[in-house]
């Protein structure tokens, strides 16, 4: 089977965006693969967190794994910091990685914003350490959002200027798998910018945690605009955000959705799509407050996934450290 690789920063409050983008992706074509899923909490202190609040993420983000429905049948489940091979390997990756090709990396940017030279380097150098982890398992797939593709291929430039220059295959070239639909939700408040666990606005986005009346409030307040009629249009991008998460929740097509609500206003389309979201993230809900709390279990099963998926990551350090002569 071919290998699977993803993760997610345990930075704050997992979104639809994470769902619809990565780990319902993840879920769906487990069976297919060799997955290995990782809490990337290195990444989640490349900017100011609260450790307190990083430790209960952590368990947090890996309970919502479980309840989104990754079965610990076919996927490994793990902390990034439990395994140090990520760190060892990034420092050798980084040596060898061209300040320019970090320099076009527009992640960097948006995050660090006004702040360019006050950020830490660890937010400059992160997508050498998501090469990382993915290099580590000899990945052939990573299933992301949209956001993320510059990345995934930063990491194949990596990889394959790595192998050319000691002239062996010491890395598999890995893919992006990014999907048509759900790829990049956007911002309920501001519809041009995506949904992110960052935005310092909770209106902004949907959590997998939010209580239906939360959920009612937030659609409600989304950002649309004045034209009052219910259509895909890339010119409105607020409504046709709302009506491409209504379109994966329920499977509909376009004309369908379009011809259900043909004479109908915001109000009812954003009651049904409350309703759907309410219906998708119940049962969701419901299994996270089992796994959650017993914390034994869960602190068991991912000291158990660090300890499955280090011989491979330790595997791709020891042939890199030969190649470079190191050790
Ligand atoms: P942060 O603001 O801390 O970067 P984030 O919301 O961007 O948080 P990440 O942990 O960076 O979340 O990304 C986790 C996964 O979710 C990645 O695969 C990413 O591509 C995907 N993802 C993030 N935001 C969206 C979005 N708005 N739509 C679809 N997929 C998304
Ligand atoms: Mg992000």
């Amino acid at each position: 089977k071919k290998r699977v690789f993803s993760g997610i920063q345990p930075t704050g409050n997992i979104h639809l965006g994470n769902y619809l983008g990565a780990i319902r992706n993840w879920v769906e074509t487990q069976d297919q693969y060799d997955n290995i899923f990782c809490i990337v909490d290195l990444h989640a202190i490349t900017l100011p967190i609260d450790p307190k609040e990083l430790h209960a993420n952590v368990r947090k983000l890996a309970a919502l794994y479980l309840a989104c429905g990754l079965d610990l049948k076919s996927c490994k489940l793990f902390v990034q910091s439990q395994v140090h091979q990520h760190a060892e390997l990034d420092w050798i990756l980084n040596c060898f990685t061209p300040m320019g090709w970090l320099n076009r990396m527009t992640q960097f940017k948006t995050k660090a914003g006004s702040e360019m030279d006050t950020v830490g380097a660890g937010l400059y150098c992160y997508p050498v350490l998501m090469a990382c982890d993915i290099l580590l398992y000899q990945t052939h797939y990573v299933p992301v959002g949209d956001d993320q593709r510059q990345h995934v291929e930063l990491t194949r430039d990596l990889a394959q200027r790595f192998n050319n220059i000691y002239n062996k295959s010491i890395f598999t070239l890995p893919e992006a798998q990014i999907r048509d639909a759900g790829a990049r939700i956007m911002s309920l408040e501001d519809p041009t910018k995506k949904m992110s666990k960052s935005d310092p606005n909770p209106s902004a986005y949907i959590t997998l945690l939010d209580d239906p009346k939360m959920i009612k409030k937030k659609i409600a307040r989304a950002t649309t605009d004045s034209e009052r009629v219910v259509a895909f249009d890339p010119a409105r991008p607020g409504i046709t955000n709302l009506l491409s998460i209504y379109q994966i929740l329920t499977g509909q097509s376009q004309q369908e959705i379009e011809a259900d609500f043909e004479g109908k206003g915001y109000g009812d389309f954003k009651a049904a799509l409350t309703d759907r979201l309410v219906e998708t993230l119940s049962p969701i809900q419901q299994r996270y407050n089992e796994i959650i709390n017993d914390m034994a279990a869960l602190e068991n099963l991912l000291k158990q996934g660090a300890d499955d998926v280090r011989p491979i990551a330790e595997r791709t350090v020891q042939k890199v450290k030969k190649a470079v002569g190191l050790g």
